[in-house]
């Protein structure tokens, strides 16, 4: 039988309480498929340890993960480390080495749940948002001179790269190309931005071309929000910046009900590394330790694991069972207005796994 080595990261906050229930989801999935199971190798790697040591992970982190067929991560962040070196300390490490340079963040509104948009209760939203995941807003160029001086300056400077645009446009093109619309979405700025933003389109152009059956538009950021907010209908699969996709993927996972059931995985689409899945909500000091955690961002994450994994009955098994499980209002935690704990929500998803009899 094929063992899945599974690096468990739970991280900070409601990382570890979220990664747990997750595992037990995935070890459920297994048992009720029975063609495959998990070996998770779970890592302290976090603040904590940051705090303690002085790293958030080992020198030779990366080597300890590398050969894992996926990891799960939970959260970063505690009020005490400031935001910026918790990022770059930890999940940009893995990331960016690992090349995940594709983001993928599915959004609809799961059943159950109850959109802050009116008019929008299900089908009229059904999304994939591409988010360019290595470099952009986000490629760490940039720097500090005169460090409080009266002429401090600072740059962030965005770095685009032909060969970074063109993949991340084939993945989102090809991923467009696999949903039955087929209809792609190319967010832009370039009409303020006019170098980096020119080339972003110029090559999304390019490439379309290899795709002919796909069809798409191209949308300005500032606009992309309000059409996300009344008519969220006319879209389906979107690619953006690293930034833009940061938060567009906010705005899609409030409209979707809650940050509670967000997904995300971190691809790299090559698999020469590790791929990463986690929800896409942080630490959530407000309501760590209370046992209220929303499990579902971490098991609809899972989903998108096994897909990647090349087990996509098991896939279908686990959305299944989280979509029975949002059916039902007494399962809904405080986050979508229940009164449903953690472990409540991960046994019913547990219970629907093994009472699925569905063949695929
Ligand atoms: P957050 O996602 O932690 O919390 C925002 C709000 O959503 C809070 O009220 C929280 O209680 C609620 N919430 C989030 N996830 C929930 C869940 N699963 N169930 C129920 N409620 C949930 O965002 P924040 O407050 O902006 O950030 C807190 C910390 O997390 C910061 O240090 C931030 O940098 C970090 N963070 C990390 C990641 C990551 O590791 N990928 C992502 C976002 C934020
Ligand atoms: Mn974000």
């Amino acid at each position: 039988m094929k063992t899945y080595r599974i690096a468990a990261i739970p991280g900070d906050g409601i990382g570890s309480e979220v990664i747990s229930a997750g595992v037990e989801a995935l070890n459920a999935c297994a048992k009720r498929d029975g063609g495959f199971a998990f070996a998770f190798d779970h890592f302290d790697w976090g603040s904590e340890r940051y705090k303690k040591t002085g790293a958030f992970m080992p020198d030779n982190g990366r080597d300890l993960i590398r050969k894992h067929d996926a990891i799960l991560f939970g959260s970063a962040g505690v009020p005490d480390v400031p935001d910026h070196v918790t990022l770059w300390g930890l999940r940009l490490a893995i990331c960016q080495p690992f090349d995940q340079y594709a983001n993928v963040r599915p959004t609809r509104i799961l059943p159950g749940i109850v959109s802050p948009l009116r008019n929008v209760s299900g089908p009229e939203l059904d999304w994939v948002i591409v988010r360019e995941n290595s470099e952009g807003e986000y490629a760490g160029v940039g720097g500090r001179v005169h460090r409080g001086l009266p002429e401090e300056a600072a740059t962030d400077v965005s770095m685009f790269t032909r060969a970074g645009v063109a993949r991340i446009m084939r993945f989102a093109f090809a991923l467009a190309r696999s949903r039955p619309r087929k209809f792609l979405t190319v967010v832009t700025k370039s009409n303020a931005q006019r170098h980096a933003m020119v080339m972003w389109d110029e090559i999304a152009a390019e490439v379309a071309r290899e795709f002919p059956d796909v069809t798409w538009d191209k949308m300005l950021v500032d606009a992309m929000t309000m059409r996300m907010t009344l008519k969220p209908e006319t879209l389906d699969t979107i690619v953006a910046t690293n930034l833009h996709a940061d938060i567009l993927s906010d705005l899609a996972a409030a409209l979707a009900g809650s940050l509670g059931i967000a997904p995300t995985a971190n691809l790299n689409p090559e698999r020469t590394f590790p791929s990463m899945f986690e929800p896409i909500h942080g630490s959530a000091f407000d309501i760590i330790g209370k046992g209220i955690a929303n499990p579902i961002g971490t098991f609809w994450s899972s989903v998108m694991m096994l897909e990647h994994l090349g087990e996509p009955s098991a896939a279908a098994r686990l959305m299944r069972a989280i979509e029975k499980v949002t059916a039902d209002k007494s399962l809904h935690t405080p986050d979508l207005g229940g009164k449903a704990r953690t472990a409540d929500v991960t046994k019913a998803v547990c219970d629907a796994l093994a009472g699925d009899n569905q063949a695929n």
